[in-house]
This record gives C-alpha cells, structure tokens and sequence, in this order.
C-alpha cells in the first residue's frame, strides 16, 4: 500500500500492512500455508529463504509484518515474531534478553501469568525480580541496581487497572542505564490497550509483548503472543530464539489474527463506547462499592491515561464487597459469560481472585488490591442495553 508518499493511517495498515495478494493466484486474504516444510529451487538454494517453518511461514510472515506495522508505524520501523501463546512471547524475550545474575524490575500489579513465569521459573536460572510500583517513575530510581537490564511494565494492569507514564518510565531507563553503563530495556505488555489506543514503541519504550488471545484477535478462538522490537539488533535475537526454541504462532492462528486484526478500529471503538458507559453506570450503583476504569475522572491515572491513551477501552473491575456478594452476582448473570480471558467481541466476567490470579500467593494477592469482592468485566461490543441490564439484573441478586 504505497499509493502516495504519505504514510498510511492506522485503519490502513490494519487492514493493508504485510497483506499483500498471494503472488500465484491473486488471492486478497494471505493463504494459510500449512505446510512443515518447502521445496528448494535447486541444490542450496531455498525460494525467498523459506526452508522449514518453524524458521519462516509465509503465513505467519504476514502477521508479523502487520504487527510490526501497528506499533511501530512510520516513526519507529519496529520488528515482529508471533508466538503460540502471550506467555510463550514473554519466555522467549526473556531467555533472549537476561540471563543468569541480571536484575528485573516488574509492575508490582502485572498479569498473574507473568508473575508466576518470573517468580516461579526464571528465579530458578538465577535472575531476580522486584515487583515495585511503576506508577510512579521518580521512586522507581531507589529499586535500580547496577544488574538491572529490563523494566517490564504493565499499563493498564490486570485487574486494578493501575496507569503507569511510559514517557517518564523510558527517560528514566534511559538515565540510569547511562548511570549504572548499561542499557536497561524498557518492555510493555500492551494486551490492555492494543496499538489502537496506546503505542508504547512510539514513546520511548524498547519492546512491546501481546497476547494476541486477546484484543488482538478478539474472536475469543485462537491462543496466541507477539514481541515487537524497536531496536533491530533486539528482533534478531528474539527472531534467532524464536526458531532456536520454536514456540512459534501456527499458520491457522496467524490467519486468525491477522483477520482480527483488521477489524481492531471498529472493534476498539465499540468496546471504548460500551466500557465509558457501563463504567459510568456501575460508578453510581449504590451496591457497587469501587469502580476501577482509567476513562472516569475519579481514577488515580485517569490524567496519564488520557495523555498516553486515546481511548480507555472496555476492561473494567469493581468490588461488590464480599466474596458471597460476588457468588450470588456471578450465578446470576447471562449476557455477559462468566469465563477467564478478555478482549472478545462477546462480554466475558470473571473473579480475578479465584480466577486469573489464582497462582497469586493470597498476601501478595491482597497487596495488590486484588479483594475478594473484586469483578472483572471485559465490556463486550453487545447492544450496551442489554449489557446493563444482565448486570441490573444480577445485581439485584447482591
Ligand atoms: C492473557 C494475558 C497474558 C498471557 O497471554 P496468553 O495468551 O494467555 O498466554 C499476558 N499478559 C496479559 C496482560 C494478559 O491479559
């Protein structure tokens, strides 16, 4: 899509970037090649350097192209590899990035996942990790040590939604890496907001980490995670591990994505639309006790996340009080599926404490906020009356 020397805009390249017709055939979707491996030309020479797919898939290729595309766009010429789940995306950055003796620090309020991939795994290869507080950027200075190489950064967090400044986080990496000589990376798990409202590689930050389960493919029908890499010499190693390591994303997912993928602005916008209005509405419920959503102007990060954001999506949490207010509210309700997982066209709940965040140690669960009362609502893009009143509904119930 290089019709004019203006770059395209992000609608375009959703639909357009890594997209090009299928070269044989002229087939506008990008084929699903499903196939382990290809037919050299002759003797040492593969066609267009695929040889085997776990290294290369024409499939996968284009999904990665289009991926690099959304975060990266004309300012940063970002690089992309797709990977069979989110948490198979944050193995292979982190067997790629750090190694025995580096120090991580990580957003005290990140996916449970991650914490258990860092806390019950990667310590034991001897690299250690402090869960600290990245909301604010100017306490962070005092966590540093000379180790430190990475500041692994979840904004929004799941499920309190706590809004940390990407900006002030990637200049204050950039000053104590030349304070401690050595380049601390600053990575963003962006699966919240998706490269439709927030473009973390366009702020500073190093890398960005997905899970495509969500947002990304949003159908609720493929598991899968990408690595976008700002610096070209971060995507070779990721790129080298990748096919050393082989969590690869497999051609019918990456179809899947990509053709999600397309679809983002509307979709975004529709759950941006449901998530204000839902938010508002629970914000005035008298059996809702707190609303956590960075789009009301009561939210501790509201001002950064409409600076940083353009839009405050359809993730949103909120404590009914007790763990048996949440039972009688989660038996009740019909529209929106009581389920893990996020980021589908269809509304899904669930309880993040007995849920997503199971693997959580209870103490630590509760330091970050994460009560038994508290719901977490993935606003679909349903007719939002419909929404309202399941949740009228089954709040009657509380
Ligand atoms: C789901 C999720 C992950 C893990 O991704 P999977 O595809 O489930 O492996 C990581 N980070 C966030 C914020 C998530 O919501």
């Amino acid at each position: 899509m290089t019709t004019k020397s203006k770059a395209p805009g992000f609608a375009t390249t959703c639909i357009h970037a890594g997209q090009e017709p299928e070269p044989i055939t002229g087939a506008v979707t990008v084929p699903i090649f499903q196939t382990s491996t290809f037919v050299q030309e002759s003797f040492g020479n593969p066609r267009q350097g695929y040889e085997y797919a776990r290294t290369k898939n024409p499939t996968r290729l284009a999904l990665e192209k289009q991926l690099a595309a959304l975060e990266g766009g004309a300012k940063v010429p970002a690089t992309a590899h797709a990977f069979a789940s989110g948490m198979a995306a944050e193995t292979t950055l982190m067997l790629s990035l750090v190694k025995a003796g580096d120090h991580v620090l990580v957003s005290r309020n990140t996916y449970g996942g991650t914490y258990r991939l860092f806390s019950k795994v990667l310590e034991n290869f001897g690299v250690t990790f402090a869960y600290v507080d990245t909301t604010d950027a100017k306490a962070l200075r005092t966590a540093v040590t000379p180790a430190t190489r990475m500041l692994f950064v979840e904004t929004p967090t799941n499920p309190t939604m706590e809004i940390s400044d990407l900006k002030a986080l990637a200049a204050l990496a950039k000053s104590e890496s030349e304070r401690i000589g050595a380049k601390i990376r600053v990575v963003v798990d962006n699966t919240f907001a998706t490269p439709f409202f927030q473009r973390p590689l366009t702020l500073g930050c190093d890398i960005v980490v997905h899970s495509t389960t969500k947002y990304l493919n949003g159908h609720s029908d493929s598991v899968g995670g990408a690595v976008i890499c700002a610096d070209p010499l971060d995507g070779a190693k990721i790129g080298f591990t990748q096919n050393a390591a082989g969590a690869i994303l497999s051609p019918f997912d990456s179809f899947l994505v990509s053709r999600g993928i397309k679809t983002l602005p509307v979709r975004m916008r529709a759950h941006d639309a449901n998530g204000r209005v839902v938010a508002g509405w629970l914000a005035a419920h008298a059996k809702v006790k707190k609303v956590f959503y960075p789009g009301l102007s009561s939210h501790p990060g509201h001002a950064v996340a409409a600076r940083q954001m353009s839009g405050f999506g359809g993730m949103i949490s909120f404590d009914l009080g007790s763990i048996e207010a949440v039972k009688r509210f989660l038996d009740r309700v019909v529209v929106c599926a009581l389920g893990e997982s996020l980021g589908g066209v269809e509304s899904l709940i669930s309880h993040p404490a007995s849920m997503t965040h199971a693997s959580v140690e209870p103490e630590e669960r509760l330091r970050r906020g994460i009560t038994p009362g508290l719901v977490r609502v993935s606003v679909g893009i349903e007719d939002v009356e419909d929404i309202l009143a399941d949740l009228e509904n089954a709040l009657a119930a509380v």
